[in-house]
């Protein structure tokens, strides 16, 4: 009798991981090991503030959203922790661990994820993660300038697959 054989193939991914500033700070060292927890490697890492003119390219396609000079304000306010993380599926993963945009609804949907324990609203949310994969590049790009250079995407090798 034939077996039947399904290959799932995850790719290896990049994605860009903010702890934003002030009081996710204080948990980042728990967020960090959650983090490595989970299986991602953390490729390249630094602590620095954003400046207003980097906020703005960062987030712009927010940029004619009512609440977009209050989010650079916010993202501007205090260093942040910049984190490119590896692993098969990160982007989604990554989303996954972070929960919903709103905190509030985080709490009722995924209380486990981080903006659930760590983010007081909807705007001072805690943690940020690209989108996909093309957004991963261009914020590595803009975050990393040169030494984004070896950390470029990976995506295509499939070097994560399943036999069920
Ligand atoms: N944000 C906000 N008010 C809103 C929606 C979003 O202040 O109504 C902020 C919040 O900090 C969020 C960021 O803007 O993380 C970017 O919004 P996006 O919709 O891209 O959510 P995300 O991808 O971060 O979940």
């Amino acid at each position: 009798e034939a077996q039947q054989e399904i290959h799932f193939f995850f790719p290896r991914q990049n994605t860009l991981a903010l702890i934003k500033p002030n009081s996710a700070q204080e948990h980042k060292a728990e967020i960090l090991e959650e983090i490595k927890s989970k299986g991602f490697a953390i490729k390249n890492q630094q602590e620095k503030y954003l400046s207003e003119e980097v906020a703005e390219e960062f987030y712009k396609e927010h940029k004619d959203k009512p609440f977009f000079s209050q989010l650079v304000q916010f993202i501007c306010s205090g260093p942040c922790l910049q984190l490119v993380l590896s692993k098969e599926n990160a982007v989604e993963d990554w989303r996954m661990m972070m929960g919903p945009t709103d905190p509030n609804r985080a709490k009722e949907v995924s209380p486990d994820s981080l903006r659930a324990r760590f983010g007081s609203d909807i705007l001072h949310n805690a943690v940020h993660g690209s989108s996909s994969v093309e957004q991963s590049d261009r914020e590595i790009r803009l975050l990393f300038g040169d030494l984004s250079a070896a950390v470029t995407s990976t995506e295509g090798e499939e070097d994560g697959f399943v036999f069920v």
